[in-house]
């Protein structure tokens, strides 16, 4: 029995239930394939099920409007994905009669459905024999067949998929895949791969030369930036001020309090004040800060500090947003928030944390 007779066999008593795979429907592994990009499965498994409860159908997912899709993608980050498959769903019905193309080259021709996605699915749902190349595959056979090229450059997925092309048949296409995404995550763990437990450990090169540690290659990343942010709750009447970001920003379309970067020689309260007036043209007096949020992006790290601020004069101007609103506290939880964000909000509505002493005085 070769390797891949050993994977796919382990794959079958091992396999983890995921709700796309007991009806493997190409909507349902295209929703999956985009919410599963630098999200854990664990993670995803309840976004997944109500998304598809809330749109059941492209269709369906298509003709909804684009803050409902933010709103049911909240707290799961990188937002743009949920924008392009939105966008990406309305070109299907347009002009695919509401069907994703089933080969490999035809689902790349949707926009945000590059290889990788696009083998998920053409294997997946549809048994074209296809490799999928992720970082979960890139690990497990640069280790499994010795291969340096380093995991961050381009030519280790061409070396990699062109290695396994010959290898996977089409009536096991989709197992295969998912076999090798399983025994990266399960198994061929980054840190510290389980081999004795490995289907692969009788032919696997760096197992068999004690290399696991050393392979896959991989540049070390750059330092990740940090920055220290203030934002604004602005108070008027008893309603809060929030801005919708440009749809060509980051986070674009989500929900915010005005705020920015502390700059030097700044207090985070003269931030706060700063960046509200900037962003906004109002005049606001700082009072309190009531919460403090640590959170990663891809890129850079943030530690975000909210503060209470009273109106004071001006009447308030979308002018780095794309519209602002004054909202009752109440119908905050209508609008998608970012997770930092989200964290101000919640705070904002524990009634504990509206009575409690502000964590420190301006
Ligand atoms: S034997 Fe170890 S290093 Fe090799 S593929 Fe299996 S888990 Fe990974």
């Amino acid at each position: 029995m070769g390797w891949d007779q050993h994977l796919l066999t382990w794959f079958n008593a091992h396999q983890r239930e995921m709700p796309w795979r007991s009806n493997p429907l190409p909507y349902w592994v295209w929703v999956s394939e985009i919410m599963l990009q630098q999200t854990q499965v664990a993670t995803v498994i309840p976004y997944f099920n109500r998304f598809i409860a809330q749109f059941p159908t492209v269709e369906i997912l298509a003709a909804a409007n684009q803050q409902t899709v933010l709103k049911a993608w909240e707290g799961l980050g990188y937002y743009s994905r949920a924008r392009n498959l939105h966008k990406a769903a309305q070109i299907v019905c347009n002009d695919h009669q509401g069907q994703l193309p089933d080969t490999y080259e035809g689902l790349q021709k949707i926009p945000g459905i590059g290889p990788y996605v696009g083998a998920a699915i053409a294997s997946i749902a549809f048994s074209q024999p296809v490799p999928v190349v992720d970082g979960n595959v890139l690990r497990v056979f640069s280790r499994f067949w010795g291969i340096e090229t380093d995991i961050t450059k381009p030519q280790a997925r061409v070396v990699i998929f062109s290695r396994l092309s010959p290898v996977i048949q089409a009536k096991t296409a989709s197992n295969f895949n998912q076999a090798i995404m399983e025994l990266g995550a399960l198994i061929c763990t980054p840190k510290s791969p389980n081999c004795t437990q490995c289907p692969l450990s009788f032919e696997c090169i760096a197992f068999q030369t004690n290399r696991t540690t050393e392979l896959p290659v991989k540049a070390k990343k750059a330092a990740t930036p940090h920055y220290d942010i203030a934002v604004a709750v602005i108070w008027k009447d008893g309603k809060i001020l929030i801005g919708k970001r440009k749809p060509d920003q980051l986070l674009g379309g989500m929900w915010e309090f005005p705020g920015g970067k502390q700059k030097p020689n700044e207090s985070l309260a003269q931030t706060a004040e700063r960046e509200a007036t900037e962003e906004t043209g109002l005049e606001i007096r700082v009072k309190d800060g009531f919460i403090t949020v640590n959170h990663a992006y891809t890129h850079f790290k943030i530690t975000l500090t909210a503060f209470n601020c009273e109106y004071f004069a001006g009447l308030a101007s979308n002018k780095t947003t794309d519209e602002v609103r004054w909202v009752d506290p109440e119908e905050l939880n209508d609008y998608p928030f970012p997770k930092a964000n989200k964290k101000v909000v919640e705070a904002i509505l524990a009634p504990k944390i509206l009575a409690q002493t502000p964590l420190f005085e301006v």
